[in-house]
């Protein structure tokens, strides 16, 4: 899931410069946010019962991708930059993709990665 979660920072900066200390950095983070206090990280999956009709879900979540019109990112759109080169901005300006956020919410064990595929099409 790393992997796939890096697939959208590959035209950042910070991702540009060194992709493998970009990669250390995004682990860690992970791990701080994510692991227990052995650094296990848990994947949940739908299991299922009588109340949600064998579906193992129960209600529903957003994802969520908000583009704050920072400095960067308001002179990128000012000069008709394209669209890969303003989410590269946005991305080093902080900001996650429906599908970073998706994969985070798998993280908290929220939702898996079938449903946070299903919704992510691009
Ligand atoms: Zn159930």
């Amino acid at each position: 899931m790393l992997d796939e979660y890096s697939t959208e920072l590959v035209n950042t900066v910070t991702w540009k410069k060194d992709p493998a200390a970009a990669m250390k950095a995004l682990y860690a983070e992970w791990r701080k946010l994510f692991a227990d206090d052995k650094g296990q990280f848990t994947i949940y999956g739908p299991v299922g019962c009588e109340k949600c009709s064998g579906t193992g879900y129960r209600g529903r979540v957003g994802l969520h991708e908000l583009l704050i019109g920072t400095d960067p990112v308001k002179k990128a759109i000012q000069e008709h930059a394209r669209v890969a080169e303003l989410l590269a901005i946005a991305l080093d300006e902080g900001m996650h993709t429906l599908k970073q956020d998706g994969m985070e919410k798998v993280l908290q064990g929220v939702t898996d990665m079938h449903q946070v595929r299903a919704v992510c099409i691009k």
